[in-house]
This record gives structure tokens, C-alpha cells and sequence, in this order.
């Protein structure tokens, strides 16, 4: 991210870009929208939708969840290791340094690779019935 690009997002961009940030609960698309709100009551939750989807594609914001699963966001755009509870959906943060995978010489089929997504999958204390 450089400084030029920051300083071209839209008013609606940068709120919509500074909630994210100050939250690490991966808040979905709706949720993105109650907390801009408080800020642009007149915002539309379809403007949301899009200007996510614009931070995404700038690299930004992540989006997480396969297919079939609510997309979450993430104002954290570094990839960093997620845990992702099976029952309720929650996303949480592993801040530690996790070894990432590496693919063995030439099973890379000819990409060149960025990033790799890591995802653990359980039951969170909640949905466990565990928490304090
Ligand atoms: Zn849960
Ligand atoms: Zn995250």
C-alpha cells in the first residue's frame, strides 16, 4: 500500500477501511454496515458491499470464507493464520509465527506462488460450552 492510494480513497472508503481496522472480529458485510453507520447514516448497505469488495481487490482488506460460507473481512490485509470455529463461524487471529507449508521443488504447476492461506478449523469455547 503506498500513501498516493490511501489519499484516493473516497470519505465512504477510508471509514468504511478505518472501522475494519479497529476491530479484529472479521466482521461480515452486514455487520461492516452497522458499524459504518454510526459515522455515514446515509450509507447503503449495496455501497458497502461494493466498496469492500474494492478494498479487497486493492489488496486493502482481506475476504475470508470458501464457498458456501458468509464472507468475512479483515482490515488486517498482512495474511496472517485464522481459526475458524465450525458451529458458529466465528474467525480469530494467530498473531504467532506459524510455519507456513512449502511446496516441494516443481509441484508448483508453473505459478508463481504469493501467499498461502491457512485456516484451522474447531469449535470455539462458546460452542463448547466451556467459556468462562
Ligand atoms: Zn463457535
Ligand atoms: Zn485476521
Amino acid at each position: 500500500m503506498n500513501a498516493d492510494m490511501n489519499f484516493r480513497l473516497s470519505k465512504q472508503r477510508r471509514v468504511i477501511l478505518e472501522e475494519l481496522k479497529k476491530v479484529t472480529s472479521h466482521p461480515t458485510a452486514d455487520e461492516v454496515y452497522d458499524m459504518v453507520r454510526q459515522t455515514l447514516p446515509r450509507i447503503s448497505l449495496g455501497t458497502v458491499y461494493r466498496n469492500l469488495e474494492f478494498l479487497c481487490t486493492k489488496g486493502l482488506v482481506l475476504k475470508l470464507g470458501g464457498p458456501g460460507q458468509q464472507k468475512r473481512f479483515d482490515g488486517n490485509p498482512v495474511p496472517h493464520p485464522h481459526i475458524r470455529c465450525e458451529v458458529c463461524s466465528k474467525i480469530v487471529d494467530v498473531m504467532e509465527e506459524v510455519s507456513v507449508p512449502e511446496l516441494p521443488e516443481g509441484c508448483d504447476c508453473g505459478f508463481d506462488i504469493h501467499n498461502c492461506n491457512i485456516e484451522f478449523v474447531g469449535v470455539c469455547p462458546e460452542c463448547k460450552g466451556t467459556a468462562q
